[in-house]
């Protein structure tokens, strides 16, 4: 008989599955090459800002102009310190919407780090990101990496949820955006992975189209910035999951 946690992982299986034969049947056969047969980490578990796992790896050096977590507890501590700054925020319009702040979680031990435009209705009732329906597809893009969704970290350019699920405003972005900046030179990730226009406008401060920014490794202060779809956006248009498929080879092979 199959126990409970079986069950889920074997679940966990099926969908990653699913989400890379979606990229095979894109990509053509040469793709089993990508295939990343990582050795599966030890799993930490998930981690908000206020407690960032001290046991998180030390980030050695990096090249040029990266920045660097001085160690996990400093990471954790400077997350904590940027979270406490955000309570109460009532630096853009977007506030006086808010049930809760979603500041972001997980953990910086994958090394990447996933940006998304700003809370929908779910986030803002659970004050977590990504758990609503893009969200589900989130954890079946981060499956198919090799990663569970704690081993990695989820944060969104706005903190509070833009009403009618509106795109973040440029103001609202620019009030937010040196949080986001903070939070993720805190996690000195080896890869960002912008999800959608918003989030990918807000790192490079550029207009230009989601379509001009992806398929090129963009960096962010020295850090490769794979810019990609929106989950939300792939629920509405699949055709371009397999475009989706490719940014995502490219954050593996970046990782
Ligand atoms: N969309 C986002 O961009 N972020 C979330 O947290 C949820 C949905």
């Amino acid at each position: 008989m199959i126990q409970d946690d079986s069950g889920h992982k074997l679940a966990e299986c099926f969908e990653r599955l699913r989400w890379l034969f979606w990229g095979y049947r894109a990509g053509g056969i040469r793709d089993w090459q990508y295939c990343p047969s990582k050795p599966r980490k030890e799993v930490q578990a998930p981690v908000a800002a206020e407690t960032l796992s001290k046991e998180l790896p030390v980030s050695g050096p990096a090249a040029g102009q990266r920045p660097q977590a001085e160690s996990t507890a400093a990471a954790g501590e400077k997350l904590s310190r940027i979270s406490s700054e955000l309570t109460g925020c009532a630096r853009c319009r977007l506030h006086s919407g808010r049930t809760n702040l979603v500041f972001g979680e997980g953990s910086a031990h994958s090394g990447l780090v996933f940006v998304g435009e700003g809370p929908g209705v779910d986030e803002d009732r659970q004050g977590r990101p990504f758990v609503g329906r893009a969200g589900k597809l989130l954890d079946k893009m981060i499956l198919a990496i090799g990663f569970e969704r704690r081993e990695v970290y989820i944060c969104n350019v706005v903190k509070c949820r833009p009403p009618e699920n509106r795109a973040p405003q440029a103001d609202e972005a620019a009030a937010c955006s040196p949080f986001l900046f903070r939070q993720i030179e805190a996690l000195a990730p080896k890869v960002i992975c912008a999800l959608g226009v918003s989030a990918a406008q807000a790192l490079l401060g550029t207009t230009r189209a989601i379509s001009q920014l992806r398929g090129k490794v963009q960096f962010w202060r020295g850090i490769p910035l794979v810019c990609t779809y929106h989950p939300a956006y792939l629920l509405r248009s699949p055709s371009q999951k397999a475009a989706a498929w490719q940014d995502l080879k490219e954050v593996i092979k970046l990782l």
